[in-house]
């Protein structure tokens, strides 16, 4: 059986205690995980905080520390095939999606290595004659990281990558439910030649991740997961001040006009909710569909829905593998069978798949007599699409916003000027536009309410993990005035 290994201050090891990692194609265990101890988070943050205020890394100018980001990114193109292989094993997560999106991983790492160096203080036109101030931008410290199992290099490089551009250093702890591609990133990065304890990497539950997240030494928590564990986060958070970014949920609408180019947005429905077999916080999980033309795409969808392959997540036919835990399936069935019993039509899917692993069909609920349902509000982390009709844009609008969560959102129109009312309109953090599912590293990506707070990816998010010095220089060489007035 395969062990991984714990990243402590440049150093592999086994860990005082392992946990087993299971493969959600068969339900069965294939490796062991170094599961964090209190001791193991302390010694990581300690050694962050040493490489933070190293020479090494404090002294080394930001042009350099884009050579290393560089070439971090140019390993991590290399070993791409290897890692994608590694989350797909551990997580379930079809290898088709995993190839792509991890060689775009290495593209983040690129693009932060390009911003190292760019991140400008200021001179300020200060209205003191004979001062000069000016801005210092500095790192804020060390930096807890926290991941869920979905797509963890992805959400781990929209972290790091800044992170490390802006001068800090970090503790990432991946998800006990499949830390196995962010271990083996560690070994990467070791190669990279960053000094010692600037990146660890550690993993386990909740308990290492509240050690971790309140520890006194951290500076700043980058979270990513769902709610509940957000007011975790937060509520931790008292105890070293720390500031929070918070990458959540969603339940995101997925807007359909009558004028919609039809083809397309039925393909761009099929990715928004079952791609990453609907495990995707942006998933377009609520169907919005204006009633004069809801039978003919919802006919169409369950066309789609019922030709998808399901099958083994390292099969590249596969269109829609395991979810990742059993838990995620059980949460699944539990809120169809709610959603049901208040009204909800199931149109197809609905039922586990018979065999082995935490298989999940794709499954479309026809709540347009059920608006209370609670698979409108809740959010299920798998293949399972609600849908509610509209007639009026001002209908669709309601139905879009009435939500807690702010993540995403899609919208399908050929009418231009309505396009530019309903943009203005939607409540989310990202408005994709006859398209869905589109992320890159120049575009900020996140949102608001119940799905967090703070911006991942693009050049603010290197600047967050900054800190502004006001510095104040006197010119004059004459004695300072009166010393009981402030200048
Ligand atoms: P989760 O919230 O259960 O766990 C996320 C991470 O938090 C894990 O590493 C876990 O060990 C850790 N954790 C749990 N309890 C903790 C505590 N008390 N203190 C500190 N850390 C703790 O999430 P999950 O079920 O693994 O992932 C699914 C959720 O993540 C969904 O809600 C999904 O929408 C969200 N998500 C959001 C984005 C985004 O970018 N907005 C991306 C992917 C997933």
């Amino acid at each position: 059986m395969q062990q991984f290994q714990q990243y402590i201050g440049g150093a592999f090891s086994d860990g005082s205690a392992q946990f087993d990692s299971l493969d959600p194609a068969t339900g069965a265990v294939w490796a062991k995980m170094p599961e964090a101890s209190e001791d193991d988070v302390n010694q990581a943050v300690e050694g962050a905080e040493r490489a933070f205020f190293s020479p090494d890394w404090a002294g080394m100018t930001a042009t350099a520390r884009g050579k290393l980001l560089s070439r971090l990114a140019d390993l991590i193109a290399e070993n791409a095939p290897r890692l994608a292989e590694l989350e797909t094993r551990d997580t379930g997560k079809i290898i088709r999606e995993t190839s792509a999106q991890i060689a775009y991983v290495a593209d983040y790492y690129r693009y932060y290595a390009g911003l190292a160096d760019k991140i400008e203080g200021a001179h300020l036109p200060i209205d003191k004659p004979d001062m000069e101030v000016w801005l210092r931008r500095e790192p804020i410290g060390v930096v807890a990281a926290v991941v869920p199992w979905n797509s963890q290099l992805f959400l781990s490089a929209v972290k790091i990558g800044p992170a490390l551009a802006a001068g800090c250093t970090v503790v990432l702890k991946a998800s006990e439910e499949g830390p196995a591609p962010m271990l083996e990133f560690a070994r990467i990065f070791d190669q990279a030649g960053f000094p010692p304890g600037v990146l660890n990497v550690i993993t386990g539950g909740p308990g290492a991740g509240a050690v971790l997240t309140s520890h006194p030494k951290v500076a700043h928590v980058a979270f990513t997961g769902g709610p509940e564990t957000a007011r975790h986060i937060v509520r931790n958070s008292a105890e070293n001040l720390a500031s929070t970014s918070l990458e959540l949920g969603g339940k995101s609408p997925f807007i359909v006009f009558e004028d919609a180019d039809l083809d397309s947005a039925v393909n761009a429905q099929v990715s928004g909710i079952f791609a990453a077999t609907g495990q995707s916080c942006v998933a377009g999980s609520r169907l919005v569909v204006q009633a004069s033309i809801k039978d003919e795409f919802l006919a169409r969808l369950k066309q789609k829905a019922e030709a998808v392959v399901i099958g083994a997540p390292d099969d590249m036919a596969t269109e829609v593998g395991p979810l990742c835990t059993l838990r995620q399936r059980d949460t699944a069935m539990d809120l169809i069978r709610r959603s049901v019993e208040q009204g909800a039509r199931v149109v197809t899917g609905g039922h586990p798949i018979d065999r082995a692993g935490f298989y999940f069909p794709p499954t479309i609920l026809d709540c347009s007599d059920a608006p209370d349902a609670d698979s409108l509000t809740h959010e299920f982390f798998g293949p399972v699409l609600s849908v509610v009709s509209f007639e009026t844009e001002a209908e669709a609008i309601a139905i879009a916003n009435n939500t807690r969560f702010g993540l995403a959102s899609g919208l399908f129109t050929q009418n231009l000027t309505r396009a530019h009312r309903m943009i203005r309109a939607i409540r989310a953090g990202i408005v994709w536009v006859n398209t869905y599912r589109a992320v890159s590293p120049i575009a900020p990506f996140g949102g608001h309410g119940l799905s967090g707070h703070g911006r991942e990816g693009g050049l603010q998010a290197a600047l967050d993990y900054t800190r502004v010095k006001s510095v104040w220089l006197r010119t004059s060489d004459d004695p300072i005035p009166d010393p009981f007035v402030m200048r």
